[in-house]
């Protein structure tokens, strides 16, 4: 193995995200990501990981790899970015995190179902509570949560004007445990971001066209949740820089 670049969209929300849309299934996502010569996705949904498996196996014929991760909205209504290296570890999370939330039924008049989907973008579960809410936990309580599975913590599109570390609480806490931070639109803000943190480029799309608009590009080994990890430190030679930069 040696290093080279590969292209990573790390934050695409799937048809089990009630603010998606219906063609976020795994067929058309990982179609719409090998159009945009993406070698490696991961589907953050609200709270929930459970499309990762169909979206993993459709990815595998299509030779694109699939990262299982999940988007939390902490009471702060901070978004953090939850990258795992297991689906096991994931839905372990996704599980602590649920009890510490609001059981809301969605309602489906106002909003698409949120649907669990198999690879062959069948439904096969409507989810009935509203996964979109905040958590009953503040963000230094999800990171140690997160903390205690193996997963890389990104403060999400942290330039954006709501929803975001800056949007809520002002600052960044200097003693905040995080792995890196987003940047969404590619504008790198005058926002003080620690020199120890990764940056990481994702479209937060929630329609095809969106897939890819943002890109990061990665010099690692392999597109892997691994290789992922060393270069958010920039250990080993591997690096991360926004795709616009080549
Ligand atoms: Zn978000
Ligand atoms: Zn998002």
């Amino acid at each position: 193995m040696h290093l080279q670049w590969y292209n990573l969209d790390l934050h695409i929300h799937s048809v089990l995200s009630p603010c998606s849309t219906w063609d976020m299934s795994p067929k058309k996502v990982l179609m719409e990501t090998r159009k945009k010569s993406l070698d490696m996705i991961g589907i953050t949904d609200h709270h929930s990981v459970r499309n990762y498996p169909a979206f993993c196996e459709q990815g595998k014929l299509c030779g694109i790899r699939v990262i299982p991760a999940i988007e939390v909205q902490t009471k702060e209504e901070v978004h953090l970015l939850l990258y795992f290296r297991t689906y096991r570890q994931a839905l372990r999370f996704e599980v602590e995190i649920l009890k510490n939330s609001p059981s809301i039924i969605d309602e489906v008049s106002a909003i698409k179902p949120q649907c669990v989907v198999n690879q062959d973008d069948m439904v096969i579960k409507v989810e009935k509570r509203l996964l979109l809410f905040s958590v009953d936990l503040p963000l230094h309580s999800v990171i140690k949560l997160a903390r205690t599975y193996e997963t890389l913590v990104i403060l999400a599109h942290i330039n954006r004007p709501a929803f975001s570390i800056y949007s809520q609480l002002g600052f960044l806490p200097p003693d905040i445990d995080i792995d890196g931070v987003e940047i969404y639109n590619y504008r790198n803000s005058e926002l003080l971001i620690p020199h120890n943190v990764g940056i990481i480029y994702g479209s937060d799309a929630h329609d095809l066209p969106a897939i890819g608009r943002f890109v990061t590009q990665a010099w690692v080994n392999e597109p892997t949740w691994e290789e992922l990890r060393l270069a958010l430190r920039n250990i080993g030679g591997r690096l991360l820089r926004r795709k616009d930069d080549s």
